[in-house]
């Protein structure tokens, strides 16, 4: 048996690629028939949180298929109230069609309030809970743009799931928990595990895909993988200042089939997707707001 790496890397850069290519041609005729670019307001509490890297890069990548993203930064000592008053202006913004909120937020914050103060159809990254309720009940509403990725990436890279045996890692509200309704929904068979599952490597060992989303660097390792498994990797970790992810790359290649790195798998797929979820906002928020038209007789 050869010893190196045999498992085929689900790279997401090129599907991002796509999606943006997508994305930009949607853009452009929503500008035309709105007479206005779909928009998206990032709130932030405290320039130096450590999310507002990858805040930046949403905006980034908003800016470049034209979409009119901004930030609106609030101090860092700033109140539950103060942060929900910004968002109910912008719930009411008629340029503003997606609102995503900064987490965590500081302690001083309930993440409740902020949740529930989001108007569901601009909340694009799937955090209220009438969207997290939709999803649990397998209607169409707006998911959490890494949980999505984590599933998408399978899709586009023409992965198998319905009838499959698929264990996720992780039971977060944000990802583990909605990438298992979505592989239900995908037809799978799912187990969840969390931090008090018994005997993981067991569980691990008996599925066909595996998606880790645990915030714990090289928890997953080749020897907890059914040969020919599919492995999704979420986990973002910085060790020893490189990007890792939750899952052993080098002995997990080995044994599985297919397997997403960190980075470069569901990253870049998870900013792509976000942006689709604010097109699809815009254009229902367009079609609610127009003027009706003039009755006939
Ligand atoms: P979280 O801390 O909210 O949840 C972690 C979950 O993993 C928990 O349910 C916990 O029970 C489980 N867990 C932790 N240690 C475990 C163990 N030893 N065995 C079994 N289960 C264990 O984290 P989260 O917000 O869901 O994020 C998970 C990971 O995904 C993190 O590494 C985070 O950085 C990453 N993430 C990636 C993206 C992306 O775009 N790729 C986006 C968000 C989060």
């Amino acid at each position: 048996m050869a010893d190196g790496p045999t498992a085929r890397r689900l790279e997401g850069k090129p599907i991002a690629d796509e999606i943006r290519a997508a994305v930009a041609e949607d853009v452009i005729a929503f500008t035309a028939e709105q007479g206005r670019p779909p928009g998206l307001a990032v709130v932030i509490v405290g320039r130096d949180a450590p999310s507002t890297v990858y805040l930046e890069q949403i905006i980034r990548g908003c800016a470049k298929v034209g979409i009119d993203a901004r930030f609106v930064e609030l101090e860092g000592e700033a109140t539950e109230a103060s942060v929900v008053a910004t968002i109910r202006e912008l719930n009411a913004d008629p340029r503003v069609d997606g609102v995503i909120v900064q987490m965590p937020l500081p302690p001083t914050i309930r993440l409740r309030s902020v949740i529930d103060a989001i108007d569901p159809d601009k909340d694009i990254d799937g955090i209220h809970p009438l969207n997290a309720g939709l999803l649990r009940l397998g209607y169409d509403g707006f998911l959490p743009a890494t949980a999505h990725a984590s599933v998408e990436i399978l899709r586009r890279s023409g992965i198998e799931i319905a009838g499959r045996d698929a264990v996720v890692v992780g039971r977060s509200a944000v990802v583990g928990m909605p990438a298992a309704f979505l592989l239900v929904k995908e037809d799978a068979t799912v187990t969840v595990c969390h931090r008090r599952t018994r005997d993981l490597a067991a569980r691990t060992r008996e599925a066909d895909i595996v998606i880790v989303a645990a915030g714990h660097p090289g928890l997953v390792t080749g020897d907890m993988l059914k040969p020919g498994a599919v492995v999704v990797d979420v986990g973002i970790n910085i060790v020893d200042g490189r990007i890792v992810g939750d899952v052993e790359f080098e002995s997990a290649a080995r044994v599985a089939s297919a397997i997403t790195p960190v980075p470069g798998g569901v990253g870049p797929l998870t900013n792509a997707l976000l942006l689709t979820h604010l097109i699809r906002a815009a254009e229902r928020h367009a079609a609610v707001t127009a003027p009706a038209p003039a009755a006939g007789r």
